[in-house]
């Protein structure tokens, strides 16, 4: 593992200040809502009369990331992508960042260097400012927190509690990949740890792994939602497989929904590995977590233009409460959706 190896800087020599001052010597600044960043005791954003939306997210190693295959910068980019995607979820432009961070001794600068590449890369790529943060020692393994902080104007928000009977049910890109290469990377480990000869073997498989190591946010669906000028009437972002957001967005908006099994994109290299794996791939879809696609709703008269959206499928449609949640499966049968996804608690 990169980040025990002790030939590295020893964080200790330089501070906790030390270090706060190497991590934010290379942070630009370029949002117009950023009046202080980094270097008092609280940042200052200047209100722009739109409405702000904050969410953070923790991360835990051991439980949301592994570092036996994760490369440090991927894990910094993407404690970054999930949170900006929770920002898009609700419509909304994310604007900052802070990272909170607490270490252990195993980790040299030059490792902490590399998760703040992949913590900068993001910021760029998403044109997030960093403004803040905390960073403190831990006992043992690294925690990340990060919060980010978007605007909107209000009539342009989209909540999970919005969603109406006859609306067309929209996911963006594909779904069951991220969860897919979660299963060849453990696989893998699992091989390697029974038998350290034997080198992983990851060939054929660059997409899902890309998926599972390097999640984008769909800054490009929010984009294309704004030229079209059309607000959905609900919006979340799926962290926790399709079936887990469908349960929140019908539970939060009082209405029950029909997706049809053969209508869910799939790619063909999780279809590959779940069949490797002699799994469904439509629970991969269903099941599988951290794809940070887009899932929302729209009126059934926007029928038209999300049709000609480029990586936006419709998959089924909301309706009474009282019809439940369900898939119509390939073969016309009806399957009751179950909100599963993923609960750390309960591993
Ligand atoms: P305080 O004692 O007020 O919490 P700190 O010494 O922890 O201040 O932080 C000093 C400055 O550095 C603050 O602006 C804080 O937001 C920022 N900062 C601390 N840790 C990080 C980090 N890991 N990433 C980015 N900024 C950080
Ligand atoms: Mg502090």
């Amino acid at each position: 593992m990169q980040e025990t190896n002790n030939k590295g800087t020893d964080i200790s020599t330089l501070g906790e200040f030390g270090l706060i001052k190497h991590l934010s010597k290379n942070v630009k600044l370029t949002q117009e809502s950023t009046h202080k960043g980094i270097g008092d005791d609280a940042a200052v954003l200047n209100q722009s009369g739109k409405k702000t939306v904050v969410t953070t997210d923790l991360l835990v190693e051991g439980i949301h990331f592994d570092l036996m295959y994760t490369p440090l910068r991927h894990l910094g980019y993407k404690a970054i992508v999930v949170n900006v995607s929770d920002v898009y979820a609700m419509n909304a432009e994310p604007k900052q960042v802070t990272v909170s961070l607490a270490i252990s001794k195993r980790f040299t600068l030059e490792a902490i260097d590399e998760l703040y590449e992949g913590i900068n890369m993001a910021c760029e790529k998403y044109n997030v400012d960093l403004v803040g943060g905390d960073t403190t020692s831990s006992l043992t393994g690294l925690c990340i927190s990060v919060t980010a902080i978007g605007e909107a104007d209000e009539d342009q928000l989209a909540y999970r509690s919005g969603a109406q009977v006859n609306d067309l049910i929209c996911v963006s890109g594909n779904l069951g990949a991220a969860y897919a290469g979660l299963q060849l990377l453990d696989r893998e480990k699992r091989i390697f740890e029974n038998n350290p000869e034997i080198q992983p073997d990851l060939t054929g498989h660059d997409y899902i792994l890309e998926r599972q190591l390097k999640p984008e946010a769909r800054k490009d669906i929010f984009e294309s939602l704004q030229d079209a000028k059309i607000v959905p009437t609900s919006m979340i972002d799926i962290s926790d497989g399709l079936s887990s957001e469908l349960f929140h967005i019908c539970e939060k908006s009082e209405v029950g929904c029909q997706i049809y099994e053969d209508k869910i994109p799939i790619d063909f290299e999780t279809h590959k590995m779940a069949e490797e794996l002699n799994m469904n791939y439509s629970v991969f879809a269903l099941n599988g977590g951290e794809d940070y696609e887009l899932l929302f709703t729209v009126p059934l008269d926007k029928h038209e233009e999300i049709e000609k959206m480029a990586d936006v499928k419709i998959i089924g449609h909301i309706c009474e409460a009282s019809k439940g949640k369900y898939m119509v499966a390939r073969d016309n049968t009806e399957i009751a959706l179950q909100a599963q996804g993923w609960t750390n608690f309960s591993e």
